[in-house]
């Protein structure tokens, strides 16, 4: 057999494909026509039916406890088996998969059942979010939003200590391609005493890596640092859609609220981090003069591969550039390596006071923007909070986003010598207010 690393797939569509090549194997859940959804796994085009596959005795042992587990339509039973099941699972659909697998002729002849078209599909959230958590790691979105408000002390004392992170809506969370209504709110217009209520006119968005919780923990019982990689289920690309005029006037003292939780989109499939093993990289080395984390932050195999070196990007297509043909315009091309905190220390730290994380909890990792133009994850950064338009192909301006954007979110990850894998979008289109 051929080493994973150059490995290709008897379904023709997911060689070379951008997203979804052999090597990704992202999991989902999806639903045909009026059918109830089911698990399956992305590859190329298509979607490889698990509880058909499963119906036709395709899995023993592990994989098959973790195919079962997923019998409910969502991902939550199944995360909670943790990382060996999720591992059998991996192993065995690569050996269904690969070019050269024994079964080949057997599933090519299923193929019709077992191999939908994605595009005939509908996508479902993965799970059932109990709880969802953004935090704010992205230490350039964390400068450049605190440069708009404090030019000279743009980090707050705490931020190269603690995680910084609120505990968000986890019902409004919802699957990319869901329309985003305008919210409606109260908003304080400059030189004004006292505040309107009308249509948010500064919707933004904000480019996140968004983290699957795998097996979760008993309440009073911390995820200690060296254990908390082992309780990610996986990751997705997450848009924190966000009411700026809205935040800035209900954010004191206790933080942003129904300036955030109109929606939260998440891009659907779980991409896991066996695939993303290839991609991982050191913590980047933290400026001398910073603080070390704390010991309960602080772990060595954490800290030497803790990273990803993922390309994150955010395209806008108006309905100008609709109508004359033009492609979607990216606005951000930004990097999972400007975290300044590792997805095990927002599990660790989340934990350490003795909160309960549950299978199928969502954290968002904060805004990822890099350091220079180009790079930022947010228009509030592009725009320099409405004070720069940008303009766009289309001869339109923006500050923020109007009725008829899309926002579009994809990821990539490329690494000499392995076939790069992508996350799939994350969409949202903007409706008018009601
Ligand atoms: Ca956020």
């Amino acid at each position: 057999m051929t080493s994973l690393s150059t490995a290709r797939s008897w379904v023709a569509c997911a060689n070379g494909h951008v997203d979804f090549p052999l090597q990704n194997l992202p999991l989902g859940i999806f639903s045909r026509g009026g059918d109830a959804p089911r698990s399956g796994v992305a590859i190329g085009e298509r979607i490889f039916d698990l509880q058909a596959a499963l119906q036709l005795g395709l899995f023993d042992g592990a994989a098959r406890e973790a195919v079962e587990a997923m019998a409910s339509g969502q991902l939550n039973a199944f995360f909670d088996l943790g990382r060996s099941a999720r591992v059998a699972l991996r192993e065995r659909l690569l050996e269904l998969l690969r070019e050269d697998s024994p079964l080949r002729d057997t599933l090519q002849a299923q193929a019709s059942s077992l191999l939908p078209l994605a595009s005939d599909c509908q996508m479902h959230l993965p799970a059932r979010i109990h709880d969802y958590t953004d935090f704010y790691v992205g230490i350039e979105h964390a400068q450049n939003v605190g440069k708009l408000f404090r030019p000279d002390n743009p980090l707050l004392p705490n931020y190269k200590y603690v995680p910084i992170g609120y505990h968000g809506r986890a019902s409004t969370v919802r699957p990319s391609g869901t329309a985003v209504r305008r919210p409606l709110g109260q908003t304080l217009p400059a030189g004004q005493a006292e505040p309107t209520f009308g249509p948010c006119a500064r919707l933004d968005y904000e480019l996140e890596l968004g983290i699957w919780i795998g097996q979760g923990n008993a309440l009073g019982e911390p995820i200690a640092i060296g254990d908390a990689a082992e309780h990610i289920g996986g990751f997705c690309l997450l848009n924190d859609w966000s009411a700026r005029d809205i935040q800035a006037w209900e954010y004191q003292p206790l933080g942003p609220f129904l300036s955030k939780n109109f929606l939260t989109s998440v891009s659907p499939w779980v991409v896991t981090a066996e695939a993303l093993e290839p991609f991982r990289r050191p913590q980047p080395a933290r400026p001398q003069d910073d603080p070390q984390p704390l010991p309960y932050l602080l772990d060595k195999r954490d800290q030497a591969g803790g990273a990803f070196d993922i390309e994150l990007e955010v395209l806008l297509l108006t309905e100008a550039m609709r109508e004359q043909d033009l492609p979607a315009q990216r606005l951000t091309l930004s990097n999972t390596q400007y975290m300044y905190w590792t997805v095990a220390q927002m599990v660790a730290h989340h934990s350490v006071n003795g909160c309960q994380l549950q299978a199928g909890d969502l954290f968002g990792s904060g805004t990822l923007s890099g350091p220079e133009s180009g790079q930022f994850g947010s228009l509030l950064e592009i725009t320099e909070g409405g004070k720069k338009p940008i303009e766009l192909a289309s001869g339109e301006v923006r500050k923020f986003l109007e009725d008829g954007d899309e926002i579009i979110l994809r990821a990539r990850c490329r690494r000499e010598g392995f076939v790069s894998i992508g996350f799939g979008e994350c969409r949202g289109k903007i409706l008018p207010a009601r």
